[in-house]
């Protein structure tokens, strides 16, 4: 699959899957000192891989298309920029995960797939989105936890990856583990799952794999 079809092939999953609603959310992969990313504002039915935008991250030039790139483009960039190990991002906000960013709340570890973003999800303060505020809050957000995904305060969620399909599955994982931590402190105190326990689950996942 060529870059520009892998971004629309997963802007297209969040939406099918109801992780986005409407235009929200987007999708990007890095290659190198290029990044493909989502257009903004367009609805995810439409979107075609002409619309793709390919950005050059060092200039900041768009090299290719001609629709408007994601106004989460300054977030995008600047966690690639500060980031080597992430090639994908997937912005989303998805319902549970967004009323703990709404609520200031980090994602507790209530469910042992936390493990594959962090300890919890911290919450970036917030910032207007697509601002260059809201990019600087969720770069030192994701570098001072050492996590794989953030929430942004008021608004969403963020999940990076190697790939579109980690960054995808953490944004889905993210989503699960907030519903799960609504539901259960509904029946009682969180049950919180110590660091060893988590550890372990992590590595349990290099194994878990299909043959
Ligand atoms: P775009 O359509 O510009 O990508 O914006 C959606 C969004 O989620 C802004 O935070
Ligand atoms: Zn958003």
């Amino acid at each position: 699959m060529t870059f520009k079809l892998e971004v629309v092939h997963f802007a297209k999953k969040c939406y099918n899957s109801g992780l986005t609603v409407g235009t929200s959310g987007n999708v990007s992969v890095r290659d190198g000192n290029l990044m493909y990313i989502t257009p903004s504002a367009l609805p995810y039915d439409e979107m075609t891989e002409e619309d793709v935008l390919v950005v050059d991250l060092t200039s900041g030039d768009i090299v290719e298309g001609a629709r408007n790139p994601s106004s989460e483009t300054p977030m995008h960039s600047n966690i690639y920029y500060g980031n080597p190990n992430v090639e994908a991002i997937v912005h989303t906000h998805s319902k549970f995960a967004t009323m703990f960013a709404c609520a200031h709340m980090p994602i507790p570890p209530v469910h042992y797939t936390i493990a594959d973003i962090g300890r919890e999800v911290p919450v970036a303060p917030y910032a207007r989105y697509g601002s260059e505020k809201l990019a600087k809050y969720a770069v030192e957000t994701l570098e001072k936890n050492q996590t794989n995904g953030v929430l942004l305060a008021n608004h969403g969620v963020v999940a990076v990856g190697s790939t579109l399909d980690d960054a995808y599955r953490r944004a889905e994982t993210i989503e699960e583990v907030a519903e799960l931590a609504y539901g259960s402190k509904l029946l009682s105190e969180f049950k919180l799952l110590t660091d060893e326990e988590l550890d372990e689950a992590l590595e349990g996942f290099k194994t878990y794999v299909s043959n």
